[in-house]
């Protein structure tokens, strides 16, 4: 039903968002096997860059899963995968040093970390409901309601491009902090960017996901003008 030349674009999206996926998976098997220099967990290596930062008050808890690891800035807890949390791999420390970012970004008060935060329900409306509105609209000939489609979709874009700064700069910071506190070997330095870079591309992967998605509403739409 919905086989026309704009799905082309999502394709293509959907193929580099794969290849980023596999990209990250093998950085991150790779690195999981080497222990890092100082012999510290991902748990430990983020309660000392909590408590360097002055984030005492923010705990440190383990979850299930592999590249699950999260910060939940509302119950004030950073969540490690199993292979993290008691990891003193390159890959542990790069990934808990991410999260950590992550939190000191919004004891910072970093602008795009806020920014994204006010976009999630909005977001979150635009990935569950704007294409069925769009869907509806297109297969009822009710412009309104495709223009709606649009309208969530390009706010669920929007998501995706401000969590890009938001994702870079919790690597930047992380990297910062292990090069001036922990690692000094260039090998373990690029080993831990490696990892965090991988783990970018995903989100780039997605950002282009959403945007060749968007493009195609939009093309639809215009071919029912
Ligand atoms: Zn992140």
């Amino acid at each position: 039903m919905f086989f026309d030349p704009t799905l082309i674009l999502v394709i293509i999206a959907l193929i580099f968002a794969m290849l980023a996926q596999q990209q990250v998976m093998g950085k991150y098997k790779k690195f999981a096997k080497i222990p890092n220099s100082m012999g510290l967990t991902g748990a430990q290596m983020a309660r000392r860059m909590l408590d360097d930062n002055g984030l005492e008050d923010i705990n440190i808890k383990p979850i299930k899963g592999t590249l699950t690891d999260n910060y939940h800035p509302l119950k004030k807890i950073i969540f490690l995968s199993e292979g993290v949390y008691n990891s003193a791999s390159i890959a542990a420390i790069a990934i808990a040093a991410h999260e950590t970012g992550h939190a000191i970004q919004y004891a910072a008060d970093y602008i795009p970390v806020k920014i994204r935060g006010g976009l999630v329900p909005t977001a979150n409306i635009g990935s569950t409901m704007a294409f069925p509105m769009f869907l509806l609209g297109f297969l009822f000939s009710i412009p309104f309601l495709m223009d709606l489609g649009i309208w969530f979709f390009g706010a669920a874009l929007v998501f995706h491009l401000v969590t890009l700064p938001v994702e870079f700069n919790a690597s930047a910071r992380a990297i910062q902090y292990l090069k001036l506190n922990y690692i000094s070997e260039q090998k373990e330095i690029q080993g831990t960017r490696s990892v965090l870079q991988a783990a970018a591309l995903t989100y780039v992967a997605s950002t282009m996901m959403a945007l060749a998605q968007f493009l195609r509403l939009i093309i639809l739409r215009g071919s029912r003008d």
